[in-house]
């Protein structure tokens, strides 16, 4: 992957309680932006920036646009593969 992590407002992952101090935008459109995809380190589920730089839980449209996206899916697996060589 060829993505930049940057700081971001301190947030909490919704389904994990992770702290997030750094972002890294996984769909590669740039910098984090309100409606960007990234997903949490910890737990590897899908979140969404608010336009206040924090996440949130993905709507359930979006959910399912996400599904449908080879990108992210691919992103998913990249993630279950570190965490794997990680554990
Ligand atoms: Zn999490």
């Amino acid at each position: 992957m060829n993505s930049e992590s940057v700081n971001v407002p301190e947030s909490l992952c919704p389904y994990c309680a992770y702290h997030f101090e750094m972002a890294t935008n996984v769909t590669g459109q740039g910098l984090p932006h309100a409606g960007a995809v990234t997903l949490c380190i910890r737990c590897g589920e899908i979140l969404v920036f608010t336009e206040h730089l924090l996440v949130r839980k993905p709507t359930p449209m979006e959910t399912e646009q996400f599904a449908r996206s080879p990108r992210i899916e691919e992103v998913k697996r990249a993630w279950r593969t570190v965490k794997n060589e990680l554990t």
